[in-house]
């Protein structure tokens, strides 16, 4: 198969950009072999050193990686009726949904236990690391396990954790919390801080060298069932499908990829993960699961304040001015960049609060401004975090399938760390599904994987923290922060009292608008602030024109009558990318317009529209961000 797997062709990916390329794009890079092209942060900031990067400056055209064909379509294609095909069919042994730390862990540790399973990741973003977004400092515990030589060749070894501070912040203040006030958990000694996304591109690479199929480009679309309701595998997103659902003349169907066990590592509120939770009732018995929106930024600084491996974090100020909470941080990496974002908790009351222009404040602290002052933007972007914690952990195994990473939820909240956990969560995983199919099973129910994890060391370290979100969610950042430090001293001291408190889904939590005042926010100066297009377009995000429309209303009327006339259209706030409008026009009905190609896929409006009225679905295949080293 492996050979067939070769056979170089254009795909579906690569004819749809290329009609993008042959008109309007300023840069293409082009790549014909197996391995997609790695697109350093260079290729994309050479462009965006200018003042707006228009979207059309990338195209990455992938013409190679479709795969085998197996079925009857093969003498349909000789008839020339490409549009009457079924889906093609390719069986493997495991399927892998994202190409993130967890994903890939889980591909890596299953070939190191048995390098004759078929192993294939799918992945929505046009190529590894498109779509990943972190912080990120990142605690190498799970790397250590899973490649013990990492440092030698993988770009987190740069940046080393040298300097690590936390701030409360006021406004035009602040206080440094002094360590011994933190558990010794907390310490960033020995953790390293860098881009996920250019981790993930080396973890594919690591893949790959042992024959593991990573396929950039193919969006998950439909989780395919056998007739025992057992998961076995998924379905990839048609191409060509036009905005009335018509066929277009590039139309070809989606790809059925059939396995023995179908991994689920899709990352915080995985659209198919979602599916799987309501079908198998996975969280039937835990607490809902809550979220919060990271907004990041790139920055390239002056040399003379760039000092790397300095790693701080914020609490307190803007959000605290809100009834809100959440934090920022600001990293230092190589080459002379601050990666730093602000995280917004989405359980926030007030529908006028926007968590872009919050982000926007945050950075006119006077203590954030200092550092950035003579710097540059170089690349925008927003993905949500799970922050439920241990008790919001779910099921994990169903029959045929596991929850990995943050699909499942295994954030360190108080860390703002999930990358070693999620990689230690697809590793537990993938050690079941090796014993699994040398016993001969498959399609079953991995419940070793379950009780592996809920006895592994992501558990103890979960425990610790788990009342210290909702202890900051329930009394407000300075009255929580001193609780929640409090839990978790007691915790580490092993006197903590014995149970975990609850939590609200975040829709839930949002206000009437009656019930509060719009907030005004400073315009935006251009310099250390900016609009939230003009953002977006630092994010690179494409989407194929002529499209059904990704972000599913469920209700229209609901929308206006309640989203609209109740909460005073949050939508137009919580997105950072602008993507929801409110037209009104006098004597007309308000207009929900929905700017689809616009999305960063973080999906905040899929957790917090107050009424769950829409629905994150996969785009077109590599549609979406094109992150650099984000
Ligand atoms: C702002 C922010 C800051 C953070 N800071 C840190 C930090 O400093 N340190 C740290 O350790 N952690 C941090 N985290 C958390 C960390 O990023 C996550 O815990 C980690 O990325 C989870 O890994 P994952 O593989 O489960 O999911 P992800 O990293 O989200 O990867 C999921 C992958 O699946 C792909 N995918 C999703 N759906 C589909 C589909 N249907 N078909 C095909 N592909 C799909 C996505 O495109 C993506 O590539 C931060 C998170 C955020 C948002
Ligand atoms: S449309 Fe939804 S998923 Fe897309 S950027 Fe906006 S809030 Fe995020």
């Amino acid at each position: 198969m492996r050979s067939d797997l070769r056979r170089l062709r254009s795909d579906r990916l690569g004819l749809n950009l290329c009609q993008q390329a042959l008109g309007f794009v300023d840069k293409v890079l082009i790549n014909t072999c197996l391995t997609p092209p790695v697109l350093r942060g260079s290729d994309f900031i050479g462009k965006a050193q200018g003042d707006i990067p228009s979207h059309n400056t990338v195209a990455v055209l992938l013409t190679c990686r479709r795969p085998a064909i197996k079925s009857a379509s093969d003498r349909l294609h000789q008839r020339g009726d490409r549009r009457m095909t079924e889906r093609e069919t390719m069986p493997v042994d495991v399927v892998i949904i994202g190409a993130g730390p967890a994903g890939l862990a889980a591909a890596i540790r299953i070939k190191q236990l048995n390098e004759e399973l078929e192993v294939l990741v799918l992945e929505k973003g046009a190529e590894v690391g498109a779509h990943i977004l972190s912080g990120a400092t990142i605690d190498p515990r799970a790397l250590d396990e899973l490649l013990p030589d990492w440092r030698e060749t993988c770009p987190l070894a740069q940046t080393p954790v040298t300097e690590n501070h936390h701030w409360v912040l006021s406004k035009g203040g602040k206080r440094e919390m002094p360590h011994f006030m933190m558990p010794p958990f907390m310490s960033n000694d020995g953790n390293y801080t860098g881009s996920l996304g250019n981790l993930t591109r080396w973890l594919a690479e690591q893949a790959e060298e042992l024959g593991v199929q990573v396929f950039p480009g193919f969006p998950a679309a439909e989780v395919l069932f056998d007739e025992s309701g057992a998961v076995m595998g998924v379905a990839t997103q048609d191409m060509g499908v036009a905005a009335d659902g018509s066929h277009k003349g590039e139309y070809e169907p989606g790809m059925e990829f059939h396995a023995k066990y179908t991994l689920f590592a899709e990352g915080a509120r995985g659209n198919l993960t979602k599916q799987m939770k309501a079908k198998f009732a996975l969280d039937a018995d835990c607490e809902p699961q809550v979220y919060g929106l990271g907004i990041k930024e790139l920055w390239d600084i002056p040399a003379e304040k760039h000092e790397p491996g300095r790693v701080i974090h914020t609490q307190g100020w803007p959000l605290s001015e809100n009834d809100a909470w959440g934090g920022g941080f600001l990293y230092h990496q190589a080459d002379g960049q601050v990666a730093l974002g602000f995280v917004t908790a989405l359980d926030y009351a007030n529908p006028y609060l926007s968590p872009f222009q919050e982000f926007q404040r945050w950075k006119l602290h006077p203590a954030i401004r200092e550092i950035l002052e003579g710097g540059k933007r170089v690349a925008y972007g927003a993905r949500a975090i799970n922050e439920g914690g241990w008790q919001s952990v779910p099921k994990l195994a169903f029959p045929g399938g596991a929850l990995i990473g943050c699909a499942a939820g295994f954030v360190n909240v108080p860390r703002i760390k999930g990358t070693h956990t999620a990689m230690k969560s697809g590793m537990l995983a993938a050690d079941a599904i090796a014993a699994a199919v040398a016993a001969g099973r498959e399609k079953d129910e991995l419940s070793e994987y379950d009780s592996e994890l809920r006895s592994s060391w992501i558990a103890d370290e979960l425990k610790l923290v788990r009342n210290a979100q909702p202890l900051v969610a329930k009394f407000g950042g300075d009255l929580g922060t001193m609780f929640a430090g409090i839990d978790m001293w007691m915790r580490t001291l092993k006197i903590g009292l014995p149970f975990s408190m609850g939590h609200h889904p975040d829709y839930e939590e949002t206000g009437r608008a009656d019930l509060y005042s719009p907030i005004k926010y400073p315009s935006p100066d251009g310099k250390i602030t900016f609009d939230r297009l003009t953002s977006v377009s630092f994010s690179f995000t494409n989407h194929a024109e002529d499209q059904p429309c990704h972000l599913q209303l469920k209700d229209p009327e609901l929308q206006v009558e309640s989203e609209f006339e109740v909460f005073a259209g949050p939508s137009a706030r919580y997105c950072p990318a602008g993507v929801y409008e409110w037209l009104v026009e006098e004597g007309e009905e308000p207009k929900f317009v929905i700017n689809s190609q616009n999305c960063v896929h973080c999906k905040t409006c899929d957790i917090k529209d107050p009424n769950q009225n829409i629905n994150w679905t996969t785009p077109e295949g590599g549609g979406g961000p094109n992150y650099p080293n984000m």
